[in-house]
């Protein structure tokens, strides 16, 4: 029985259990959500992990953080302490998109270390194998390579898999007539989008989907429909290919479903402000309220090094409009692999613009960090403020940076300090004073 088929049952599990805790919702609401497609709890039967949670209505909105080698550095001593940080940093999931070095033993060995979900797009293993060590082209990989990299994963315990199913010949004719101005920058869409037009043939990943349904039930993988059309640039944002694949996502969403299957969509991309909210309305309606996940969205294009902001910034929006899960973007963005120090402020970035979201969600507790945080800020209660902080080892950094005025006020104003003024200026004594 798989987790959405418990679901539909009404059936108690101890993992629903663990997770409503966890979550702070009831069990039945949880068990609900998942039952509806509204929620998922990506958690393959083959990993077990402390810190299981749902993504979805009704939730805190998560964050993920990719990790993973690449060829040019292939380590994986680096990756692993890249996962400490996500992980102290609060990540909620994280993914390993390697390419480089032994893809296998990097994976294997994030999953023995990870308490949280793990995901993978595993066509990026099936392409760095056949083009890296067997030097064939993107468009030689077979079609049973990719469904056995798929097994093999899940059979290692990966939570979800990004597969870009919702790519058609159809969506390509789309692009085409359309001069997209940045083509696809999905690096598993442009590999999908290869294979179809090397072997001339439709995606098999769309033809076959019902094996593939059947190898994600079997190992209880979540499946994350991959937007390999997402857009790359502003100019590019909700045109007609991004559109057609979004159709198809809700197709194949309610096709999932009935096989058991859970799902979550992927989303854009660059997208302008504006365009952010009735993004989320349309993924939403068409894919039947399955939970959005979305990469940034980027609200610019022309700020490499700062794009972590501009990913906050509209994954904020995103999430505020109804997107559940956000992948984080670093400074690294568009430049290079991340360093740990770039996931620490990717982490960190979407942390701030989930929870920002969630106060206006209605999460519970969420506006409550921020009422303790405003009584600490007033009573000058710098212990406080670092403990309640999204980031405490930067906060205190500064702090102790400050200078002369750690006791007390901050060198901000110093001895202008507006919150001391404010209470000297309405203090009991100072009534009396002034007989008012
Ligand atoms: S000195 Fe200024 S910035 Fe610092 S705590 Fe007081 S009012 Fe705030």
């Amino acid at each position: 029985m798989s987790i959405r088929e418990d679901a539909l049952q009404g059936t108690i599990t101890p993992l629903f259990q663990e997770c409503a805790a966890r979550e702070g919702v009831s069990v039945e609401s949880l068990i609900a959500g998942i039952a509806d497609g509204t929620i998922c709890l990506p958690k393959n039967a083959h990993h077990d992990f402390d810190r299981v949670m749902a993504i979805g209505k009704g939730l805190s909105t998560k964050v993920n953080a990719n990790i993973g080698a690449s060829r040019d550095l292939p380590e994986i001593g680096q990756e692993l302490q890249k996962l400490c940080v996500c992980l102290k940093a609060g990540a909620d999931a994280v993914m390993d998109l390697s390419m480089g070095g032994n893809l296998n033993e990097i994976r294997r060995e994030i999953l023995k270390s990870c308490p949280i979900p793990l995901g993978t797009v595993p066509i990026y293993q099936s392409i760095a194998e056949i083009v890296e060590q067997q030097g064939k082209k993107i468009g030689e990989v077979t079609v049973d390579h990719i469904f056995r990299t798929i097994e093999e994963q899940a059979k290692d315990g990966v939570d979800f898999m990004t597969i870009h199913c919702g790519i058609t010949r159809n969506t390509l004719e789309r692009i085409r007539n359309h001069q997209r101005l940045m083509g696809v920058v999905s690096r598993g869409g442009s590999f999908t989008i290869e294979w179809m037009s090397y072997n001339n043939k439709e995606n098999p990943m769309y033809e076959r989907f019902d094996d593939l349904l059947a190898i994600l039930k079997e190992h209880e993988v979540t499946l994350s429909l991959g937007d390999g059309i997402r857009p790359g640039c502003l100019a590019d944002a909700t045109d007609r290919g991004q559109v057609q694949e979004l159709i198809h996502l809700g197709e194949l969403t309610q096709r999932a479903w009935e096989a058991g299957v859970q799902v979550m969509i992927e989303g854009p991309g660059h997208m302008p402000m504006d365009q952010i909210a009735a993004n989320i309305l349309l993924q939403k309606r068409l894919c039947h309220g399955a939970p959005f996940y979305v990469l940034g969205p980027l609200v610019t294009d022309i700020a490499p090094g700062y794009d972590h902001i501009t990913g906050a910034i509209g994954g904020a929006i995103a999430a505020a409009a109804g997107a559940d899960f956000l992948c984080y973007v670093t400074p690294a963005e568009h430049l290079k692999l991340p360093s740990p120090e770039d996931v620490h402020e990717g982490v960190i970035a979407s942390r701030i613009a989930a929870h920002a979201a969630d106060i206006v969600k209605g999460v519970p507790g969420a506006f409550d960090q921020d009422i303790a945080m405003a009584k600490c800020r007033n009573n000058l209660d710098w212990k406080g403020q670092i403990d309640l902080s999204v980031d405490p080892q930067k906060a205190r950094r500064y702090r102790d940076e400050g200078g002369s005025y750690k006791g007390d006020a901050c060198s901000m104003c110093g001895s202008y300090c507006a919150i001391k003024v404010y209470k000297q200026a309405m203090s009991p004594k100072r009534q009396d004073q002034t007989g008012k």
